[in-house]
C-alpha cells in the first residue's frame, strides 16, 4: 500500500573515518509520510548517518535507494533535488539577514532568476509560517529571535522547498516543554501532508511520543527497529546502552 511505500532505503551502510568505524552495516528504510525516529546515545553515529542521507559524507560501503532508484555518489545538491531537507542543530540560517531574506535565499536560488521577486517571496514566506500556525515577523533579524523561532524559520524553509523528507537532528535540545509541544504539533501537521520525518534524538519519552517507527543504533550498529508501540522506555534504554537497566 502507499502507506508503507519506501521513500528512502539505506542498505548496509558503513562509514569509516580513518581509524574509527562510525557506522557498520546499518540498514534503514524511511517510508513516505511516516514519522521515524532514529535513536542512539551521543557518539553512536546518528549525525553521521544524517550526513550520508544529505550527501555531505559518502558512505564507505552500502547502497542508497531513493524512491526506487539507486543513487550513486549522492551529493548535497542531489539530496536537496530529491526533496530531502535537513534541519541541523544550528539551523544553518544567516543571523544578520531577516526572516524573509533567509526564506528568499532558499526559494529564489532554486527559481534560477537573477532578481529576487520580493512580493512573491514574502507571500510564500508568510504562507509557510501561517501554515505552521506561528506568528513570526518577516522583517526581524534572525539573530534577534529566540531559538524556538529560529527553528520554526528553518522548518518553514524546508517546507517551502517542497521537501518529501525532513530530517531533524536533536530538535528539542534547546526547547522548553511548551516549545516541544508546539514542535510536536507542527511535526504531526507536516506528516499529515504526506511528508516523512526522521526525528533524531536520544530522549526516550519524546521518541516514544512522536514516532511511529523506531530504529536504534549503538556504536554505529543497528540494534533494534520496529513499530514504536513495541518499545517502552526501558527497552529503548537497554538497546541504546546495551545495559540491562530496570525502570520503576
Ligand atoms: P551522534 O550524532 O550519534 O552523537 P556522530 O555521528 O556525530 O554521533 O559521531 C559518531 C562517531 O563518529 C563519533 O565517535 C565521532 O567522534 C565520530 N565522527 C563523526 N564525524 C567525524 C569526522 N568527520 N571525522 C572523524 N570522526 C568523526
Ligand atoms: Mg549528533
Amino acid at each position: 500500500s502507499s502507506m508503507s511505500e519506501a521513500f528512502i532505503e539505506l542498505r548496509s551502510i558503513g562509514k569509516q573515518f580513518l581509524g574509527l568505524r562510525a557506522l557498520d552495516d546499518v540498514s534503514l528504510t524511511i517510508n513516505k509520510g511516516e514519522i521515524h525516529c532514529l535513536a542512539g546515545e551521543n557518539g553512536s553515529g546518528k549525525s553521521t548517518l544524517i550526513k550520508i542521507i544529505s550527501g555531505v559524507y559518502q558512505p564507505t560501503e552500502g547502497e542508497i535507494i531513493i524512491e526506487g532508484e539507486k543513487v550513486e555518489n549522492l551529493s548535497p545538491i542531489e539530496s536537496v533535488n530529491r526533496a530531502i531537507q535537513v534541519i541541523y542543530q544550528d539551523f544553518s540560517l544567516f543571523g544578520n539577514l531577516t526572516v524573509a531574506e533567509n526564506l528568499a535565499l532558499n526559494t529564489e536560488l532554486r527559481a534560477k532568476t537573477k532578481l529576487v521577486n520580493w512580493r512573491r517571496v514574502r507571500k510564500l514566506a508568510h504562507e509557510a509560517l501561517e501554515r505552521l500556525g506561528v506568528d513570526i515577523d518577516l522583517d526581524a533579524e534572525v539573530e534577534s529571535l529566540p531559538t524556538s523561532s529560529k527553528q520554526l524559520v528553518a522548518i518553514a524553509r524546508a517546507l517551502m522547498s517542497d521537501a518529501k523528507l525532513i530530517i531533524m537532528d536533536e530538535p528539542t535540545t534547546a526547547l522548553t516543554g511548551k516549545e516541544v509541544e508546539t514542535l510536536f504539533r507542527i511535526v504531526r501537521d507536516i506528516q499529515s501532508r504526506g511528508i516523512a520525518i526522521l526525528f533524531v534524538s536520544h530522549k526516550m519519552r519524546e521518541m516514544l511520543d512522536i514516532s511511529e517507527r523506531l530504529t536504534v543504533i549503538r556504536n554505529g550498529a543497528k540494534v533494534a527497529e520496529g513499530p514504536t508501540s513495541e518499545f517502552d522506555e526501558a527497552s529503548v534504554i537497554r538497546h541504546m546502552t546495551g545495559l540491562d537497566i530496570q525502570i520503576e
